[in-house]
């Protein structure tokens, strides 16, 4: 392997994060393995649990001049070699930083495309790539009005939101109403707020394109596009909601498929406009093609990148860190062992009380790794309105079927314990 710290010059790579975790730990030990210095680039409000706080640069998300203005001239003293962002939020930011400083990356306004689900549907429908048919439709629209533009079944969302939060189908006018109201509220959430973002100020209602969905995790390399892994879904997200449970590779779709896949990523990601870095797209897959749904100016988030590894058992940060400082990712493969990671989703609203039975999904045959990430006295909010897992499971095995049945019996050994939300406010009354 190479190291870079025989070269007189430690290179740097800028790493934006939206929390730190276990993501932020993974990219530090693939930074120490490979003799390169790592600089932070981190929200305010995640500061406090921030382990390298000294480290950092403290930027906030909302203010993009601000923040491309302070790390630029942190970068004056400390010159900075390559840029990589998790999460959603700074992928414009690090474009921005990237392009100010000469080094490849997104052009900003793809980023920037890319995270904005209404331009992300106008710039597919101008290239002609197949995509469903959408509204836009301001949060004090007159429902009514949104009713009479839709036909249904449809899927009403946030614009620049992840992880499914506020995603919703809808079936009929009264459900599009209620979930218009629904959807309202949540982007009226003082944590939604707080993001102080316009787009949050409308919402997309969209057709309901049904099929088997599939992920695609990329390397766009000057323009190229290199699949490093295509997972497939096997769980249905038909709705109402879109819980992500189940993630494994390789997928069992048949070849001509998957290139079908990788082409339509390809195209969707060139009409958007990105060029280098990591992306990670969403896409359905029926009887009349691959419809693209999302693609993302940014790796798999947080845990989940775990369930890529590649030969020799490098994990994924550390090909990504390699690609910042400029190595190509023509000749990287993914193992030969088949993967995948359950996202544990949160059996019902409530404080969660603890988990029992993490031995026995430990034992499953091809278990690796249970991570509760939900902290005890922790209040759950199951989605659409929630934002988290209650943890991760991550299988290994000879085949994808192997993986995921590993991964379905493990999580039918754990037991959750969860309760109700009043019992909390009895006992502090009590
Ligand atoms: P997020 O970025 O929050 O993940 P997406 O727009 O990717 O939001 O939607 C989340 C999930 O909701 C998708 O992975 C898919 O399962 C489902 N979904 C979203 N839009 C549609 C659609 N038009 N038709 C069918 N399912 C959809």
């Amino acid at each position: 392997m190479k190291t870079f710290s025989e070269n007189d010059k430690v290179p740097r790579v800028l790493l934006f994060a939206t929390t730190t975790g276990y993501q932020t730990r993974a990219f530090g030990d693939a930074a120490d393995r490979l003799g390169v210095e790592l600089v932070f680039a981190t929200d305010r409000c995640h500061m406090l649990d921030d382990p390298w706080q000294d480290r950092a640069i403290p930027i906030r998300f909302y203010d993009e001049q601000a923040s491309v203005d302070a790390i630029l001239d942190a970068a004056r003293t400390n010159p900075i070699d390559g840029v990589l962002v998790v999460g959603d939020r700074p992928t414009v930011i690090a474009a921005r930083v990237a392009e100010a400083l000469g080094l490849p990356g997104h052009p900003p306004a793809a980023a920037a495309i890319a995270r904005n689900k209404r331009l992300l549907r106008e710039r597919l429908r101008e290239s002609g790539l197949p995509a469903p048919s959408f509204v836009v439709a301001s949060l004090d629209a007159d429902p009514r009005a949104v009713v009479r533009s839709v036909s249904f079944p449809a899927v009403i969302k946030p614009v620049a939101l992840s992880g499914s939060r506020g995603v919703m189908r809808v079936d009929d006018p009264t459900g599009l109403r209620a979930a218009f109201a629904r959807l309202g509220r949540l982007l009226q959430s003082a944590d939604v707020l707080a993001e102080r973002d316009a787009a949050h100020q409308v919402v997309l209602v969209e057709d309901f394109i049904p099929g088997r969905e599939r992920a695609v995790e990329a390397l766009m390399h000057h323009g190229d596009l290199h699949v490093l892994a295509l997972f497939d879904k096997p769980d249905p997200l038909d709705g109402p909601f879109f819980e992500e449970t189940i993630y494994v590779t390789p997928s069992s779709e048949p070849p001509e498929v998957q290139r079908a896949i990788g082409d339509a990523v390809r195209r969707a990601a060139s009409a958007i406009g990105l060029r280098h870095g990591p992306i990670h797209a969403e896409c359905r897959v029926n009887a009349n093609g691959v419809f693209v749904l999302e693609v993302a100016a940014r790796p798999i988030g947080g845990l989940c990148a775990r369930a890529l590894r590649f030969e020799e058992q490098v994990p994924l940060e550390e090909l990504l860190l390699r690609h910042a400082l400029g190595e190509s990712p023509d000749r990287w493969r993914r193992e030969s062992d088949a993967s995948g990671v359950m996202m544990i989703p949160i059996p019902r609203r409530g404080i969660f009380r603890g988990i029992s039975g993490v031995d026995a999904a430990l034992a499953v045959d091809g278990v690796e790794v249970v991570e509760i990430t939900a902290k005890t006295d922790q209040r759950l909010v199951p989605l659409p309105e929630g934002a988290s897992y209650l943890g991760f499971i991550f299988a290994r095995g000879e085949s994808a079927a192997f993986v995921e049945r590993a991964l379905r019996a493990a999580h039918a050994a754990l037991e959750f314990a969860v309760d109700p939300e009043w019992q909390v406010v009895q006992s502090h009354h009590g």
